[in-house]
């Protein structure tokens, strides 16, 4: 687990739980929330080894002893991790919690419950857990954390304390990745679809991310130049794309189609200094359309295709008609 995020993002945070901790202040349930990316689940794990670290030493948590160590390798039984299973938090995962806690008890000793995506909990999981809160002994500790605070129910946010992350900057975002050895369109464009350094650093040595973006790059250029059609090259250069399964992928890649789109905009609108694929659309930035209407209908477009990958889509025929609506 790597916590240079957390250490360089969220120092406010970071700051507030080791004094909360050193004053012996910690409450017994936290609501971490802030959105997709912020490290808030590093920041569990950090708060979880900050309240079982048995280093020897003042400095907590010591990153060395047993507990440490375990928990930073996922591998401690005292950190019992919760997440959706199909997209909810089920009743029967919360009763597995508190079967497991009731056992514990027996034994003493600190313990830690992480549940992620507490805004996907069932209202039957979210009373189980509420009961298991009220119930639980001061031994126990638990951190709920979530991307959409808006959508917690307002009983968990009460009974918690809620710790916000803010989101980093992109400036920031792309510094970070270019320091690690990322090239700078490359972390232009990655931050452009994503806000998790982490999630970033993987994209950069994904293949099919590498081929994607070659794709939209061709694709954007014969949309610019109208010298073919657009289909035409998803065919030649897409074909992996179209057999692809994973939905991750098809929505990077109409992400990527709309920061290709936003980026004409940037170019008619003179704010160059914004655009993400700089390099390529400078140079045949004279043959963009000067229609910022169309253009912004365009990307509204592909707002709404992105959004049809949320059901049960053939993916050939939506991209066909995609890119024929596009080429317009
Ligand atoms: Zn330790």
């Amino acid at each position: 687990m790597n916590f240079d995020d957390l250490k360089n993002n969220q120092k406010e945070v970071l700051r507030l739980l080791e004094n909360t901790f050193l004053k012996n202040r910690l409450v017994h349930t936290y609501l971490f929330e802030g959105v997709k990316g912020t490290p808030k689940i590093e920041a569990a794990y950090y708060l979880a080894m900050l309240i079982l670290c048995e280093g020897e030493t003042d400095k907590k948590p010591c990153l060395e002893c047993r507990q440490c160590l375990n928990t930073m390798a996922f591998n401690n039984i005292n950190v019992y991790l919760v997440k959706p299973e199909k997209e909810s938090i089920k009743k029967e995962q919360i009763k597995e919690l508190e079967h497991e806690f009731a056992h514990s008890a027996l034994e003493g000793g600190k313990r830690v419950f992480i549940i992620e995506d507490i805004d996907k909990a069932t209202s039957e999981a979210a009373n189980s857990l509420l009961k298991f809160l009220e119930e639980s002994n001061d031994n126990n500790y638990g951190i709920l954390i979530t991307d959409n605070i808006q959508k917690v129910l307002l009983t968990i946010k009460s009974r918690s304390q809620v710790i916000s992350f803010r989101e980093v900057p992109k400036a920031t975002l792309i510094h970070e990745l270019q320091l690690n050895d990322v090239l700078k369109e490359d972390a232009l464009i990655f931050a452009s679809i994503t806000n998790d350094f982490q999630e970033a650093l993987l994209y950069n040595t994904d293949e099919k991310v590498k081929k994607i973006i070659e794709l939209v790059k061709e694709i954007g250029r014969v949309l610019i130049l109208r010298t073919r059609s657009a289909t035409v090259v998803l065919y030649k250069n897409g074909l992996f794309l179209l057999k692809e399964t994973s939905k991750k992928y098809h929505n990077i890649f109409i992400d990527l189609l709309i920061t290709y789109l936003n980026d004409q905009l940037l170019c008619l609108s003179d704010q160059k200094d914004k655009m993400v694929f700089f390099e390529e659309i400078s140079k045949i930035e004279s043959y963009i359309v000067n229609d910022i209407a169309k253009t912004s209908s365009l990307i509204e477009k592909l707002f709404e295709f992105r959004n049809r990958l949320n059901y049960n889509v053939n993916i050939e025929l939506m991209y066909c008609q995609m890119l024929e609506e596009i080429a317009r």
